[in-house]
């Protein structure tokens, strides 16, 4: 289990609470998960999660993940709480998994953008675990930036992006998983990994037997709504490389794990998938901030560890 001890103490118990009574107040809290800062509005709250679209500048087209404390707050927004619901939260919550599970009456269809299902975590990190069990309600939060932009690991990454279109920001130091949660749905009669993450298929799989991937995982159509192609991209034009190939024309910068190549920004990437995906969106930040023609990203290995890494830099890299 991550170590959040250290983290909490950046912020004051007195932040909490002031926190907890902006979310029951309808207003937004960006908040530290242990994968990227969440944009947080009390789930139940239609009005206030209608904010965090606005907020974003995103379409109210994607369904936003409900963040709980507790096995027994999931299973409140939920009709069914199937077995494999059951073993996956005993095993990995709080985690980077999401489950998506049919929904209840009164979780409101902008949080699931219409959909029947709601998808559900509870996340790894003591500041988010203690404003949401503060505010006494789940909290839906997408991730803390504008539309189609990076998505933040760090308070300043959630400040530069949002600006005054947040009441506050809880600011926890850097997250320490990196990127997005996987999402798992157990809505149909067999398990469905719709977005990979960090908690590969294979761990879920030693809990609950057979995964199935949703077939548009990287390309074509979309299995949920908000499974855009071009999402997680910095402004800079990403490609991803093989054997040092960069782009021939412009100045880049160019994050690489074997390949050392001759680029105006050499940025050496971790060689192991956790400290890679720990580091990347703060990488890629900085490089996008440099205002080079091109960001150039070594494609990592193909091995199933790295699949979460290999879905958000291909969003990364989509025209
Ligand atoms: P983000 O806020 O960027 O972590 O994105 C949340 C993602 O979780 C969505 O884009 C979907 O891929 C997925 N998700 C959340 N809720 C549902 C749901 N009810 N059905 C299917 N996918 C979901
Ligand atoms: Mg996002």
């Amino acid at each position: 289990m991550v170590k959040t001890e250290k983290r909490i103490c950046l912020i004051e118990a007195s932040d909490i609470s002031r926190a907890a009574a902006l979310i029951r107040a309808g207003e937004l809290v960006a908040f530290p998960t242990e994968t990227v800062y969440g944009l947080g509005a009390n789930a139940l709250d239609a009005e206030a999660v209608a904010k965090t679209y606005i907020a974003k500048g995103r379409p109210a087209e994607s369904p936003l993940i409900v963040h709980v404390d507790s096995i027994d707050m999931a299973r409140g927004l939920v009709r069914e709480w199937p077995a494999k619901a059951e073993l996956l939260a005993r095993r990995f919550w709080p985690g980077p998994l999401t489950l998506v599970l049919p929904k209840q009456r009164h979780v409101p269809d902008l949080v699931t953008a219409g959909l029947d299902t709601v998808g559900i975590r509870m996340p790894a990190n003591d500041i988010a675990l203690a404003l949401i069990r503060e505010a006494g309600v789940p909290i839906a939060a997408p991730s803390a930036n504008r539309f189609t932009e990076l998505s933040p690991t760090t308070a300043e990454h959630v400040r530069e992006s949002m600006g005054d279109g947040v009441a506050m920001v809880l600011d926890g130091g850097r997250t320490t998983v990196g990127i997005e949660s996987t999402v798992l749905s157990l809505a149909g009669p067999d398990a469905l990994l719709l977005r990979p993450g960090m908690l590969t298929k294979s761990e879920i799989e030693e809990v609950i037997g057979a995964v199935d991937v949703a077939r548009a995982l990287g390309t074509g159509a979309h299995p949920s709504p908000g499974m855009h192609q071009r999402h997680y991209s910095p402004r800079t034009q990403l490609v991803l490389v093989d054997d040092g190939q960069l782009p021939s024309a412009g100045r880049g910068a160019y994050l690489w794990i074997t390949n050392s190549a001759d680029a105006a920004c050499m940025i050496q990437m971790p060689g192991q998938p956790r400290a890679y995906a720990a580091v990347l969106y703060e990488k890629l930040h900085q490089a996008d901030a440099q205002g080079w023609d091109w960001i150039a990203v070594e494609k990592p290995p193909l091995a199933p560890e790295w699949a979460g890494i290999h879905d958000r830099l291909q969003r990364a890299a989509a025209k």
